[in-house]
Formats: structure tokens, C-alpha cells, sequence
């Protein structure tokens, strides 16, 4: 079994999701007491979260560069990043270490294919939604056609990651917000729904929504498992 090698802490709230999801997911694999071999480094996401809003993202690529060498001295086998926003530097975070990584969006795209959809849309922070980092990944190396939201609902959909989830707070009234949302994109011409937050599935659950949701931190950690286990 390879040794799974995680950037946790953005925020702890999903990364204890992936913590659990890779070892019930190696212990499902091989029975027994089996679990997960992992390492992972965790960051203060107070630090990241000043980065991100002030728009310093070269001291945040570098923050992610050096988790990244931990991770991998360590003996990490091969590195996941436990955020979608925080893949907007994957390539340079690539560049700096000899372990693979495990890109989170190549993991919602191969589910979102498997199940026929093309057209998608896509939840997730202000910088996921907005940038081109993840939407042209998936446009480019998927062939997917990716709606999101109209701004208001961008606005809703960013302010509830920073302000509840990754503090925490599951609230009805946000969870009926993200339905309507996910609503307004179904009538855009999404087919499917890509929880591009590591959080958003700690609010909305697929029993919530008739249309199909991707969510991201479940098939990273199951893409993470197969890796895991491959030979
Ligand atoms: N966990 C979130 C994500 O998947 C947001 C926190 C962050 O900015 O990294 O994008």
C-alpha cells in the first residue's frame, strides 16, 4: 500500500472528512483492521485565508511549496492538496516535488463522465468559480462545458464557505440557499453539479438534490484509495 500524503487544514472541518474517508475506504478495500497509511501536513487556514483575500498568492504558492516538501519527506508516496481553491498553484507545487499529485478536479471529472453528464456546474469559493484554474482543467482535459453561478449567487454561495463552514456552522437556511442555487443551475443547462469546495458536502447531501452532485473531498479520497491500492 502507497503512502497517502495530504495538505490539510483548509479548512481542518474537510480535512477530518478526508482523514476518515481514506481509511474507511483502505479498510473497506482489505477488511481486517486495515487502515489508511497517511501523512499529512496541516496548515493554520487563518494564514491562508489573509493570502487569498489580499490576493498574495505567490506567498501562498510558497506556503503550498513547502507543506508539499514536509509532505513529501515525510515519505509520502504521492500528495493531495484537501482544498479545490488551493489548487490554483498545482502546477508550481508539481514543479517542486518528485511525488505525483492527485489533482482534485481530474477526480470530479472522471465521475461527472462516468455518469454520461457533460454539461456541469460549479460551486465553490469566489477564486474556483472566477479563475480559470479549475474551469479551463476541466474544459480542456475533460471536454466538459461548465456553468456557474450568476454573481448574487456567487456571492451567497462564497460567503457561506468562509463565515459557517470552514467554522463549523451547517445552518438550514444555508442549505436551502445552496438548493436554489444549484436550482438556477440546472435551468443555466447544468446536468450535474460540482461541489467544488472541500466543505460543501459537509451542508448539502445528494438526498437534498435531484440532480446529480459531484462532491469534490468524497472522490478525491476515493481517487486516493484506488491510488493507494494500485500496484
Ligand atoms: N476548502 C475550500 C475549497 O475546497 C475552501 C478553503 C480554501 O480556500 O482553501 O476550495
Amino acid at each position: 500500500m502507497k503512502t497517502i500524503g495530504m495538505i490539510g487544514g483548509m479548512s481542518w472541518e474537510s480535512s477530518a472528512e478526508y482523514y476518515k474517508l481514506v481509511n474507511e475506504g483502505i479498510h473497506q478495500a482489505l477488511g481486517g483492521v486495515h487502515s489508511a497509511k497517511s501523512v499529512m501536513v496541516s496548515v493554520d487556514f487563518a494564514e491562508i485565508e489573509t493570502l487569498q483575500k489580499n490576493g498574495r498568492w505567490e506567498e501562498a504558492t510558497r506556503m503550498m511549496i513547502d507543506a508539499a516538501r514536509q509532505v513529501e519527506s515525510a515519505g509520502a508516496d504521492f500528495l493531495m492538496i484537501c482544498t479545490n481553491t488551493m489548487h490554483k498553484m498545482a502546477e508550481e507545487v508539481q514543479a517542486a516535488i518528485q511525488i505525483p499529485l492527485l489533482h482534485i478536479a481530474d477526480a470530479a471529472a472522471a465521475a461527472v463522465l462516468e455518469q454520461g453528464i457533460h454539461t456541469v456546474g460549479l460551486l465553490g469559493t469566489r477564486f474556483t468559480m472566477q479563475g480559470d484554474f479549475y474551469k479551463r482543467r476541466l474544459a480542456d482535459k475533460f471536454g466538459l462545458k461548465v456553468h456557474t453561478p450568476v454573481a448574487a449567487d456567487q456571492d451567497i454561495v462564497h460567503d457561506i464557505i468562509y463565515e459557517e463552514l470552514v467554522v463549523g456552522k451547517i445552518l438550514p437556511a444555508s442549505k436551502v440557499a445552496y438548493q436554489k442555487i444549484i436550482l438556477n443551475l440546472a435551468d443555466q443547462g447544468a446536468e450535474g453539479v460540482i461541489l467544488g469546495c472541500t466543505e460543501i458536502g459537509l451542508l448539502v447531501k445528494q438526498s437534498d438534490c435531484s440532480l446529480p452532485l459531484f462532491d469534490t473531498t468524497l472522490l478525491h479520497a476515493q481517487a486516493a484509495v484506488q491510488y493507494a491500492l494500485k500496484a
